[in-house]
């Protein structure tokens, strides 16, 4: 699998859905700044060397990842009426999730680009960990009681190669 190339017309995907990476160059920029807006993803920078592109938006999804993955954190904290730690988004190649017996839970910023389902599956399936601290049919059960569908979303993730290519 290819590594993503940070030029004009690349595809970037965002909550499951893609959009294409614009370089506006503006010498005015001080630090470059990430707006999304229809399908683009536009980065308004002053420089486009040494990688500069590529820092603004992995800064910027994870500032996104910061902002929705604990809101969706606490939505199934609530419903499944767990006690969290903290909650980390951390920059990991190996794994979409872990929790320690402290109760806090770690996610790959990598999450934000994938659909909101599957988010949410990954969500639920660190929260379920809280309850049984392994992969035995009891903790496959209590995720099928919140997700029915967890199969897919679960294939999705091991499909999607979003690891290897950011
Ligand atoms: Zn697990």
């Amino acid at each position: 699998m290819k590594k993503a190339i940070y030029k004009n017309g690349e595809r970037f995907p965002y909550l499951g859905r893609d959009y294409t990476l614009e370089i506006r160059q503006y010498p005015s920029y001080k630090k470059p700044g990430v707006t999304v807006e229809g399908d683009k993803l536009t980065v308004l920078t002053a420089r486009t060397d040494d990688g500069v592109v590529e820092k603004a938006v992995k800064e910027w999804y994870l500032s996104r990842a910061a902002a929705v993955i604990p809101e969706r954190v606490r939505f199934y904290r609530d419903l499944m009426q767990e006690h969290i730690g903290r909650i980390c988004i951390k920059d990991v190649k190996s794994r979409w999730g872990s929790c320690s017996s402290k109760r806090n839970l770690n996610f790959n910023w990598r999450l934000i680009m994938a659909p909101m389902e599957v988010l949410d599956y990954v969500v639920v399936h660190e929260l379920c960990h809280l309850k049984e601290m392994n992969h035995s049919k009891d903790f496959w059960a209590l995720v099928e009681g919140i997700l029915p569908d967890y199969k897919e979303r679960r294939k999705w993730l091991r499909d999607c190669r979003l690891i290897e290519r950011f």
